[in-house]
C-alpha cells in the first residue's frame, strides 16, 4: 500500500496555542498520517514537503488546535430543555427520572452520545471528557464518529439510571480499561459521580483502579453550597478536604466545578497538582455560584474548561464557555485584568491536554503533536478588521465560524458538514424518544 501523501494547509492565519501563544500571520502546517510534522511561516515551508502533497489553501481562515471540553455528559443531549429554573438538587431529581425512563437501553445511550459528539465536532471540539451511563456505548460512538473521548466507568452508589447497581461498577469500569485502554483516540479513567452520591470506599476504589491502569480520575466536586452542607453533615468536613483525606487529589485527578472552595482547599488542589474543570455556564444557569478562578490561577492550579451536559447549559458550546470564563470573573471581582483572553484560550486547549496527561500530543499546533485542528472562517462582519486573532477567538468567534475539523489528521467536518455520521438519521432517532421521556415525567407521583 502506498503511504498517504502529506497534507499541507497553507496561507492560514495560525494560532498555535503553544506556551508562548505563537501566531503566524501567514503560515503553513504539514500533516503526515495522524501527526503534525512541520509548522511555521509560509515562506519557511521546506520545499521537500511539496512533492506529491495534498495542498489546501486556507487563505482567509484561522487554523488552530481543536478545542478540549473537559467536562460533559453528552448522552444528556436527549433531554435538552426538559428542566429549567431549578437549583442543582431539585433539577437532578427530574433529570434522573427522565434518564431512568430510557437509559436502561444501551442503544439509547449510544444515540445520546452520538448526538452530543456531533454537536461538539461541528463546533470545533475534538476531545471531550465525558461522564455517562453505559460508557461502552460512548466509546463505540466516539470511535465511529471520530472524536477523541476521555471517559470510563461511572461510580454511583444508588441504583443507576442505566438500571445497574453499585456492586457492578468496579467490574464495568475494569471492562472499559480492557476494551479501550489501548485504543488510539481514547483516554480511559474512572468517574465517580460525586462525594454525595458515592461513599468513601467507592471513591477510593475508583481512584486506585484508575491508577492501576495509568488512567485519569474525575469527579464532580464542590459545585453547590447544599453539597458542602451534605458532606459536612455526613463526614464533618468540606468536599475538598474529604477528597484529600481519601487520597484522591493528584496530578491525575480532574475535579469538575470547584465553585465553593476556601483558601486552604485551593492550596490543597495546588499542592497536589489536581486539575479543575471550570463550567461557567452551568454554574451560572443552575445558580451554583462563581468559581474563584482568579484565586485558583494565582496558585498555579491548572484550570481547564467544560460545558457540562446539555441540560445544565443547554448546549455544549466551548466558544461560549471561553467567552464566559473571560468575562464573568472580571465582573464578579470588579477587576478587568483577571482571566485574560490568552488564559481563556489555553483553558480550552493546552490546559485540557495537560489535565489528560497528553500535553506532548494535544492542545496546541506543534511538530510532533497529533493533528487535531480546526479551520475557522474570518470573513464575517464580526471578524473584520481583526487586530488580534486571540481576542477574536475568545470574544467574537463562535461555532458557526468553524468550517473544517480534523482529528488525528482525518477530516471529520468539511464545509460545516459532519462527514462521519448520518446526522438527519441521528436527530430523527433522538426525536423518536421524546414521547417516552414525556410520558415518564407525567407518570411521576
Ligand atoms: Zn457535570
Amino acid at each position: 500500500m502506498t503511504p498517504k501523501p502529506h497534507q499541507i494547509i497553507e496561507n492560514a492565519l495560525i494560532v498555535t496555542c503553544d506556551c508562548d501563544h505563537t501566531v503566524f500571520a501567514k503560515g503553513a502546517m504539514v500533516v503526515a498520517g495522524t501527526d503534525i510534522v512541520w509548522i511555521g511561516p509560509q515562506e519557511a515551508l521546506p520545499a521537500t514537503f511539496l512533492s506529491g502533497a495534498a495542498r489546501q489553501d486556507a487563505e482567509g481562515r484561522i487554523l488552530m488546535p481543536g478545542l478540549i471540553n473537559m467536562h460533559a455528559h453528552c448522552g444528556d443531549s436527549l433531554f435538552r430543555g426538559l428542566v429549567e429554573n431549578l437549583p442543582l438538587e431539585a433539577w437532578l431529581q427530574t433529570v434522573w427520572t427522565a434518564e431512568g425512563a430510557i437509559l436502561g437501553s444501551a442503544e439509547n445511550c449510544r444515540i445520546g452520545a452520538s448526538l452530543g459528539f456531533a454537536e461538539l465536532l461541528l463546533g470545533g471540539t475534538t476531545s471531550v471528557m465525558d461522564m455517562f451511563w453505559h460508557a461502552d456505548q460512548s466509546f463505540a460512538a466516539a470511535r465511529d464518529i471520530g472524536i477523541c473521548l476521555a471517559s470510563g466507568g461511572i461510580y454511583f452508589d444508588p441504583p443507576g439510571m442505566d438500571g445497574y447497581g453499585a456492586q457492578r461498577r468496579e467490574a464495568d469500569a475494569e471492562a472499559l480499561f480492557q476494551a479501550y485502554g489501548d485504543v488510539g483516540l481514547a483516554f480511559v479513567g474512572t468517574l465517580p459521580h460525586g462525594a454525595y452520591t458515592v461513599g468513601p470506599e467507592g471513591i477510593r476504589t475508583a481512584f486506585a483502579q484508575s491508577r492501576r491502569h495509568g488512567g485519569f480520575f474525575s469527579i464532580h466536586a464542590a459545585e453547590t453550597r447544599v453539597e458542602q452542607q451534605t458532606i459536612a453533615e455526613r463526614y464533618g468536613t468540606s468536599v475538598i478536604r474529604h477528597l484529600s483525606a481519601l487520597g484522591v487529589l493528584s496530578p491525575y485527578s480532574v475535579l469538575a466545578h470547584c465553585v465553593h472552595v476556601d483558601d486552604a482547599e485551593m492550596d490543597l488542589l495546588a499542592e497536589t497538582g489536581t486539575h479543575v474543570a471550570h463550567n461557567p455556564l452551568s454554574n451560572l444557569k443552575l445558580g451554583s455560584g462563581f468559581a474563584p478562578v482568579a484565586a485558583m490561577q494565582a496558585r498555579g492550579i491548572n484550570l481547564t474548561l467544560g460545558t457540562d451536559g446539555p441540560i445544565s447549559g443547554n448546549d455544549m458550546d466551548m466558544w461560549l464557555a471561553m467567552r464566559l470564563a473571560a468575562t464573568i470573573h472580571k465582573g464578579a471581582s470588579e477587576d478587568a485584568a483577571v482571566v485574560s483572553t490568552r488564559e481563556a484560550l489555553h483553558m480550552a486547549t493546552l490546559n485540557g491536554a495537560r489535565a489528560l496527561g497528553a500535553e506532548g500530543r494535544l492542545g496546541s499546533l506543534e511538530a510532533g503533536k497529533r493533528a487535531d485542528f480546526i479551520l475557522l472562517d474570518i470573513d464575517g462582519p464580526h471578524a473584520s478588521p481583526m487586530f488580534d486573532p486571540i481576542t477574536h477567538l475568545v470574544f467574537s468567534a463562535g461555532r458557526g465560524d468553524v468550517r473544517d475539523v480534523y482529528v488525528a489528521g482525518r477530516r471529520v467536518v468539511g464545509d460545516h458538514r459532519l462527514l462521519t455520521s448520518d446526522l438527519p438519521a441521528l436527530t430523527a432517532a433522538a426525536r423518536a424518544l421524546q414521547g417516552q421521556i414525556t410520558a415518564a415525567l407525567e407518570a411521576r407521583p
